[in-house]
């Protein structure tokens, strides 16, 4: 069994596998998503280690908000004037597939609700 807490997104963050960075800083790293669910379709991470938003802590409390800064940054930066879906999936039922936190922006279309 595989107990690192590392994942593919680790490899992102070190170069070590391509992927289309949008922003970087000391503490997150915006790229796109390689399966695209919109036409603007990024994952903001923090480059520390936090398998799940069920795993933060109050010592993450900062990192946790400059993430939604990143993230309404992005945005901007994409130019979704018309609006955005932040998303965070969180374990089994939650729908997440990497465990490393991650924020997805999607955008550039008219989003549904209930999500599904
Ligand atoms: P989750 O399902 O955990 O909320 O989201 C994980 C996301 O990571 C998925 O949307 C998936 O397409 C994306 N993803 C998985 N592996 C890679 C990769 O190697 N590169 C990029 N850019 N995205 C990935």
């Amino acid at each position: 069994m595989n107990n690192s807490p590392e994942t593919v997104f680790s490899k992102i963050i070190r170069r070590e596998i391509p992927a289309t960075i949008v922003y970087e800083d000391d503490l997150a790293l915006a790229f796109r998503d390689i399966h695209p669910q919109a036409p603007v379709h990024i994952l903001v991470i923090p480059k520390q280690v936090i398998p799940t938003i069920a795993e933060a802590t109050e010592q993450d409390q900062q990192l946790l908000g400059h993430l939604l800064l990143v993230a309404k940054q992005v945005a901007k930066q994409e130019n979704l004037d018309q609006g955005y879906r932040l998303v965070i999936n969180c374990g089994n039922d939650g729908g997440q597939t990497v465990y490393h936190l991650h924020i997805h922006i999607l955008g550039g279309r008219s989003m549904q609700w209930p999500p599904g």
